[in-house]
């Protein structure tokens, strides 16, 4: 069973507002084990409509679409229906009904252009709207099939769990399950990433049609997502095969791997830092309390996050972390600070972050000049150099992923 999804709307092509229904669809039909080959979106244009419906019918068995179902004359995805079908468009006694209830309902005024919608294509099923006052429609092609379903995301995601996924699994007589992971890694650009997986590439090419998929996800600050997908008869099986998978991957890819699906990499530092019982403090300069602001975004951070200090103007860093006289944005300057945070706080680990943002140079050095340093119980404090580039924005972001991401590695090494 292939599904193809269609998103009516002109709102939806200038932009003005996103198709999430498209993305919400996508997602069920996924969990649902039916097939999703194709997303396309059209604007309320009868011609174009009805072209899109026929071009969706001669590549899938079903078309769902959302969207053209309301009262207003920018509402034609019924008249495009019937067109493709060949079937009239009449007025539906039952579908008038079912609106006409909606309005006594609420001790609404039904205005004559409601009554649009009981206008339905000859021979297709009517879904009563429970949300809004729009009825969907199952209109039936052949063999095969167009459900169409409101626009407005509600009432569209209530009539897809309640009719549309499981008239679409009884049609096709499949009950497997899609699953996917996504594994988060940081430290490498797309293609030396890629590179490093091509062995598993190879692996599942030649697997057979049950084995997960791979594919590459660039996340811009967060990193770069590997994303499997496997389709199998029951979710403990497709499970075990993302497990499986998972697995092989991180044996590729070490710590480049910092989480799966959902986790962040402070999520993840938090769980090396409780695991070892040690507790962080920071002492920012150019990511100006960034890195607190995310490690604070994790639920149960005070567990092992102390505090820190925003040691932005060089008076800071010399009088509170103890950086002699003289240029801060230096190796040497950010390993001060990370001790200098550490007595400061009594935390047993000191992240610590100097550097130029930008626009202009400072100390002689160009933007994007930037150090971050560790400090850990048991080995000398250390700085790593950051030389990134862009905005200032973009350079204080970065930073605060990567000097992040260093203390990852580092508490990785730490005796747990
Ligand atoms: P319609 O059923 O075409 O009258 O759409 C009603 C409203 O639902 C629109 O004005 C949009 O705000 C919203 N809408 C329509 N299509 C989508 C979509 N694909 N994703 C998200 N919202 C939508
Ligand atoms: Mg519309």
């Amino acid at each position: 069973m292939r599904a193809e999804i269609v998103a009516v709307g002109t709102e939806l092509l200038l932009g003005q507002n996103l198709d999430t229904n498209t993305a919400h669809i996508a997602e069920r039909l996924a969990a649902n084990g039916i097939d999703c080959t194709h997303q396309v979106c059209v604007g309320d244009n009868l011609a174009r409509i009805a072209d899109t419906f026929r071009l969706a019918l001669a590549r899938s068995d079903a078309v769902i679409c959302t969207g053209g179902l309301g009262p207003t004359q920018d509402d034609i995805t019924r008249e495009a229906m019937a067109e493709v079908a060949g079937v009239p468009l009449e007025r539906n006694p039952e579908a008038v009904a079912l609106v006409e209830a909606v309005f006594a309902a609420r001790g609404r005024h039904m205005s004559p252009s409601n009554l649009r919608q009981g206008d339905v294509p000859k021979g297709a099923t009517i879904i009563p709207p429970r949300l809004g006052t729009a009825p969907g429609l199952i209109v039936p092609v052949g063999e095969q099939v167009i459900y169409a379903m409101p626009g407005v995301p509600e009432e569209m995601a209530e009539m897809l769990e309640r009719v549309v996924l499981s008239d679409l699994r009884r049609r096709s007589g499949d009950h497997a399950v899609i699953a996917s992971r996504v594994i988060r890694t940081w430290g490498l650009g797309e293609s030396a990433l890629a590179e490093l997986v091509t062995p598993r590439f190879d692996a599942l090419e030649h697997a057979g049609p049950s084995a997960p998929t791979i594919a590459f996800l660039a996340s811009g600050m967060e990193g770069i997502k590997i994303r499997l997908t496997v389709k199998a008869g029951d979710a403990a099986t497709a499970l075990a095969a993302l497990d499986a998978e998972e697995a092989q991957l991180r044996t590729l890819l070490g710590p480049l791997v910092f989480g799966t699906d959902e986790e962040t990499m402070e999520q993840a530092i938090g769980k090396l830092l409780l695991g070892r019982s040690l507790h962080l403090a920071l002492a920012e300069s150019f990511t100006g309390g960034l890195i607190a602001a995310r490690l604070v975004g994790v639920a149960g951070a005070s567990q092992y996050f102390c505090g820190g200090i925003v040691a932005y103007d060089s008076a800071i860093k010399h009088r509170l972390l103890g950086v002699p006289a003289g240029p801060v944005v230096s190796a040497e300057a950010a390993i001060t600070m990370a001790d200098g945070i550490c007595s400061l706080l009594g935390a047993e680990v000191g992240l610590a972050t100097t550097g130029v943002a930008g626009p202009d140079p400072q100390d002689g050095e160009v933007p994007g000049t930037c150090f971050a340093a560790i400090a850990l119980p048991d080995r000398p404090t250390e700085a790593v150099a950051l030389r990134l580039s862009g905005t200032r924005q973009r350079i204080r972001e970065i930073g605060t992923i990567s000097a992040l991401d260093a203390l990852r590695r580092r508490l990785l090494d730490a005796t747990p």
